[in-house]
């Protein structure tokens, strides 16, 4: 801290060169002279804290001089030195606004006491009066309404409270409190009241946090969280009371709510709809594509006794036409099938039963049914069965259309002499099919919506194979069914496929499936 400034005015040299020699030594920054003229000069000057005048000065009386000083620097503590007090000398200083007296002879130690206590009280006011200012200018400038009350008087209140209720500071200040009890909306006074009571029953601090609707400014309802808290002080218990503005939050809060119910119901109105239309488009599939089916195969079969020569030699221009309907009717007979299948599972009539497959049949299966194509492209099949993994619990004819799809897939998309295998093993408690592939790949931004329905991936340049972009979304319908799931794996394109799904075991039904799982 810097030293303080002391003054001294004396007449008498002797006692003031003593007196500036000891607050020297004391650590005082010090100004000396013996007359009040010169004294008032140094005042002008200097940053005077303490001032030490003589009653008695040659030019002016000191309890003058004392005057015009404080009228100068009000802050600056006078203390008067009278040669033969008397005590009424002393209470006419300290009436006259000295802030402490001496007497010759001084007694050294006293005044160092004395001045040094002063100065230390001048410094404790000065801090507390800025830290009053500071506390003042954050409640005053809070958005949030703060009253405080004592006795059931109020003691403070900002401005924000003042705004949210509609009243001024002069009007509320060293009010009663029950006064503004009026404000409570009836209908939350009680709960307001008997908050109240909890908190002025309790010796120590508690707090309570409500919503109140309280008529603010215009006589208007406003919604107001409050926080009452009471505070052990000295006078006793105060209450603080914290209040903000909730109406526009509680106002949008109650039409959103109105809003949410109100789609809901929509939603739930438009979801029966939907399922119903649905369904009608479910049932209304599954008929057309049962009638279509029955032409197609007439199609498929009368063009297959015709390239066969059963009723006579054909031209090749002739087989040319005649293959290019057989391969058409194929293809739209694959694709009434897997939309029947469709149809079924959305429709809910698709029922899973259940039995134990042998793997070793299962796999033999798939070998046998691709051999033709395999052998036709070169294509290397590579099948492996996990050691010790036999039997595995599922819907056979459902696993082998998945299967089935996959390495018709595999076989499709991979070129000539590539390979193709497929993998079971037991993962987690689960039996994990993969089919994989050396063929043309997938990016990845592509493998999500390859199990979408009709999602095919366009290769420009390349001619697709022939296929509907339905076999993978109704493979993930019936892995699902199974209580399992589908997914695929690829490093991009030209770097191979791998599709995945797995088979719990024991196995469950899908839990959203409503089809039925029957063990046969
Ligand atoms: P489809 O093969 O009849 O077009 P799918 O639903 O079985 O229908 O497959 C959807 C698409 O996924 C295919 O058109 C193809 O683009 C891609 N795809 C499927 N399997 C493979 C694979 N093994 N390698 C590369 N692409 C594949």
């Amino acid at each position: 801290m810097e030293p303080a400034h002391l003054l001294i005015i004396d007449d008498e040299p002797n006692i003031l060169e003593t007196l500036s020699d000891i607050f020297k030594e004391e650590g005082f920054n010090v100004h000396a002279t013996t007359t009040g003229r010169k004294g008032l000069e140094i005042i002008q000057k200097e940053p005077i804290n303490v001032a030490l005048i003589d009653i008695r000065l040659p030019d002016i009386d000191g309890m003058e001089l004392l005057q015009q000083i404080k009228k100068e620097r009000p802050n600056v503590i006078g203390i008067i030195i009278t040669g033969n007090a008397t005590l009424q000398s002393a209470i006419g200083a300290l009436k006259d606004n000295a802030d402490g007296y001496f007497q010759k002879p001084i007694k050294i130690e006293d005044m160092i006491f004395k001045i040094n206590n002063l100065l230390e009280k001048q410094a404790l006011e000065k801090e507390l009066r800025e830290s009053e200012q500071r506390f003042r200018i954050i409640t005053d400038q809070s958005l949030m309404g703060i009253l405080f009350v004592q006795e059931d008087t109020i003691v403070y209140v900002n401005h924000a409270f003042c705004d949210l209720v509609g009243s001024t500071q002069d009007d509320l200040l060293h009010g009663k409190f029950e006064d503004l009890l009026g404000l409570i909306d009836p209908a939350d006074r009680k709960v307001f009241l008997d908050q109240k009571k909890v908190l002025d029953a309790k010796s120590k601090e508690s707090h309570s946090l409500n919503t109140y609707q309280i008529y603010g400014s215009n006589s208007e309802l406003h919604w107001v969280d409050a926080y009452a808290r009471s505070i052990e002080i000295k006078e006793g218990i105060g209450l603080y009371i914290a209040m903000v503005d909730v109406t526009q939050k509680i106002v949008a809060e109650k039409k959103l709510k109105h809003l949410n119910r109100d789609l809901e119901a929509k939603i739930k109105e438009r979801t029966q709809e939907l399922e119903a239309a649905n369904r009608a488009k479910s049932i209304f599939l599954a008929n057309v594509s049962h009638e279509l089916r029955t032409p197609m195969n007439s199609i498929i079969g009368f063009s297959e006794a015709l390239l066969k020569g059963y009723v006579g030699d054909i031209t090749d221009e002739q087989e040319e036409y005649i293959n290019d309907i057989y391969d058409s009717g194929q293809h739209l007979l694959s694709l009434i099938n897997e939309i029947l299948d469709l149809s079924k599972i959305e429709a809910g009539k698709l029922e899973l039963h259940a039995n134990q497959v042998l793997l070793v049949d299962l796999m033999e299966q798939c070998r046998k049914l691709f051999k033709e194509k395999t052998l036709k492209h070169q294509i290397h099949l590579v099948i492996t069965i996990a050691d010790g993994l036999e039997l595995f619990t599922a819907d056979e004819r459902k696993i082998k259309q998945v299967l089935f799809n996959m390495l018709d897939n595999a076989i499709k998309y991979t070129q000539d002499g590539g390979k193709v295998g497929i993998e079971v093993e037991k993962v987690d408690g689960m039996v994990q099919f993969t089919v994989w592939d050396t063929g043309i790949g997938i990016k990845k931004e592509d493998q999500e919506r390859l199990f979408q329905p009709f999602e095919r991936i366009e290769f420009p340049g390349v001619r697709v194979p022939q296929g509907t972009g339905l076999g993978l979304h109704y493979s993930k319908k019936l892995v699902e069914l199974h209580g399992g799931r589908i997914w695929m794996e690829s490093e991009g394109i030209n770097k191979g496929s791998a599709f995945y799904f797995t088979i719990p075991q024991p196995l469950q039904a899908h839990a959203s499936s409503s089809n039925t799982l029957e063990s046969s």
